[in-house]
């Protein structure tokens, strides 16, 4: 049945950005998708249902948040950009008369989970096309605030996403692929040519897909010592962990111990270590007595 919903086509978006005097700006990843048949595949990938809560980041002039609400979600979006969202309600109560979302104007990487909560029911999805300079801090933000996000894809920039999605002693396995792991399981749910976009970004695109995690590795405390431990061991990636722990645990003869403890080879890197290595080595390091800085 047709929802009715009007998504938006280049010539759409462009007299939208027109009437507010929008030039995209590089500092806040703005580049907006002008073709339906993305949005369609992107909500497709998603696999939101009608009725479900879902959480949008930058919905921009809005070609996702209709597109999602097209099938029948109830979208809460974050902008950051104050024209773009004061504009957003007036073009979704125009294209899609009838259907509910809320707009919050707020950094999505400093929103709080009373903000989101204070508009309706806790997001239990997570679907945007994200500012790509800060699609890291913003998922993991997001996650953290938000555990009721259960499933999620966001389109980012494609090195990015295959760098998220690697599996450990994967060559660009790093910061992001560990710390993400923390909150569940991601994969490349497809490639996005450049050409859907205006303006079209110099980088290729892809679709991330997520499923969070049926049990939490554990609290925030412990998390951040595991993210310390990630960003410690990565700080000097061609090293042995032997030496790139040594300031995080006082020497490394102490890093040595520290390894060994938990059960790791201290002659091995750090793009060997799965997260659950990671888990280990914060929860064997907890009573380190790290070198002054
Ligand atoms: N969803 C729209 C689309 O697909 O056409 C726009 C996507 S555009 C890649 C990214 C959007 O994120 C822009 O609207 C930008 O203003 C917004 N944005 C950038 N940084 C943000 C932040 N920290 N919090 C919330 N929104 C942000």
């Amino acid at each position: 049945m047709d929802s009715g919903v009007k998504l938006l086509g280049p010539s759409d978006v462009r007299a939208l950005a027109a009437t507010l005097d929008i030039r995209p700006t590089k500092k806040l990843g703005q580049n907006f998708v002008i073709d339906p048949n993305t949005i369609r595949r992107i909500v497709a990938a998603s696999g939101v249902v009608p009725g479900q809560r879902v959480l949008e980041v930058g919905p921009g002039l809005g070609s996702l948040t209709l597109g999602l609400m097209d099938v029948g979600a109830h979208v809460v979006a974050v902008e950051i950009d104050a024209r773009l969202a004061d504009q957003l309600p007036a073009t979704l109560a125009e294209r899609a008369p009838g259907v509910p979302a809320d707009v919050l104007h707020s950094d999505a990487m400093a929103v709080t989970a009373a903000e989101v909560e204070a508009a309706g029911d806790s997001p239990t999805a997570l679907v945007a096309n994200l500012p790509y300079n800060v699609s890291v801090p913003v998922l993991v933000h997001l996650l953290t605030v938000l555990p009721g996000v259960r499933t999620g894809l966001v389109m980012v920039q494609q090195e990015v996403a295959e760098r998220i999605a690697a599996p450990p002693g994967s060559k660009v396995y790093g910061v992001p692929s560990a710390k993400l792991a923390w909150f569940g399981r991601w994969e490349v749910a497809g490639l996005v040519g450049t050409n859907v976009f205006w303006p079209a970004p110099n980088v290729g695109s892809a679709l991330l897909r997520f499923s969070a995690r049926d049990v939490s590795l554990g609290d925030e405390a412990l998390r951040g010592e595991v993210f310390a431990a990630i960003e410690a061991a990565f700080s000097a990636r061609r090293k042995t962990l032997r030496q790139a722990l040594g300031d995080w645990a006082g020497s490394p003869a102490a890093a040595e111990a520290i390894l060994r403890s938990a059960g790791i080879d201290p002659s091995n890197r750090a793009e060997r270590l799965s997260l659950a290595d990671f888990v280990g080595l914060a929860k064997a390091g907890e009573s380190r007595v790290a070198s002054p800085r």
